[in-house]
């Protein structure tokens, strides 16, 4: 695990990182609560903050609960307060200041160690829980709410640049369900999916059924038209389970694209509207989005 240490004094810095360091966990250290709050904004691989609660320009129950609020963008950190003080209250302070635990300094080494096992039991849990909330189960990409979510921010962060987005759907999917029964189906769903996975840099969901969709930040039209064009040729090419009689499915694909301000729901809009371009156009290819087709 990766624990971040906030303690202001060097001669304190010193004793817990050799006490928080001796089971093989990587320490980083500070003395103040800003520089650590940070780091842990910036590195997404620290599971545990230990601080005091003087901790230097932010006290420590601030970083507590500026922690805290890290876990409505799904991030999961385990916060424990200290404090030398044998004053009562300090326990419920910290707590209810949303630390996740709180120990007296300087704690004992065995009750340091049970400290960290009960919070790694806790992150492994909570870090399930939400890989279980975004996940589709049959294929494993993101669910759709989970697409929507990540798209919409991604969305944001890459605003005042290109974005693309990219609707696909199995093509006469219900006749390989007919022919071949429901099992195999699913097994052509993973198929499909495990080719769209393979598109780099590209936020992946199942929307439901046999539709997928592509969130592609920084990426205009003409390379999500060739990014589509070669995930189109990779599904039809793919020979799907070990069944005696050959199975392969095509899929029709629709893209759109922005180039400064995108909102996800609108292109994820725009692209649907493509796709069914693809579908009457004969299936098996790639529709652009044009303003024209609002009126077909
Ligand atoms: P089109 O080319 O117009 O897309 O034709 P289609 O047959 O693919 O049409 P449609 O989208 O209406 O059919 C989707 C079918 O997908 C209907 C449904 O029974 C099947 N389906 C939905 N979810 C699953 C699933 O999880 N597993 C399997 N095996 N089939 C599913
Ligand atoms: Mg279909
Ligand atoms: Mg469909």
């Amino acid at each position: 695990m990766h624990i971040v240490l906030v303690e202001p004094s060097r001669v304190g810095i010193r004793i817990m990182s050799e006490l928080l360091g001796g089971w093989g966990d990587k320490v980083t250290a500070f003395a103040d609560g800003n520089d650590a709050y940070r780091f842990i904004a910036d590195h997404p691989d620290v599971d545990i903050v230990v601080t005091s609660f003087e901790a230097g320009n932010m006290c420590g129950l601030e970083l507590c609960w500026q922690i805290r609020l890290l876990a409505e963008s799904g991030r999961f950190v385990y916060s424990i307060a200290m404090s030398s003080s044998k004053e009562e209250g300090k326990l419920t302070e910290a707590l209810d200041a949303g630390a996740d635990e709180f120990i007296r300094k300087p704690p004992s080494k065995t009750e340091l160690l049970a400290r960290l096992r009960s919070a790694a039991r806790y992150l492994n849990s909570q870090r399930e829980l939400l890989r279980l909330a975004q996940t589709d189960p049959l294929t494993g990409l993101l669910n759709r709410r989970a697409f929507m979510e990540q798209g919409e921010a991604s969305c944001t962060a890459s605003a005042g640049g290109a974005a693309s987005v990219v609707c696909l759907d199995i093509d006469h999917f219900k006749s390989v369900n007919d022919r071949f029964g429901h099992d195999v189906g699913d097994v052509a769903i993973c198929s499909v999916a495990d080719c769209i996975s393979s598109v780099e840099n590209a936020i992946c969901g199942r929307l439901g059924g046999e539709e997928y969709a592509l969130m592609l930040p920084g990426v205009d039209v003409g390379k999500a038209h060739e990014i589509s064009s070669h995930l189109r040729k990779a599904v039809e090419s793919k020979l799907i389970g070990s069944l005696d009689e050959p199975l392969c499915v095509t899929c029709s694909l629709g893209v759109a694209s922005s180039s400064a301000s995108h909102e996800l729901s609108v292109l994820l809009k725009q692209a649907d509207i493509a796709l069914y371009d693809a579908k009457r156009g004969g299936r098996n290819r790639v529709a652009i989005f044009e303003e024209r087709l609002c009126a077909a």
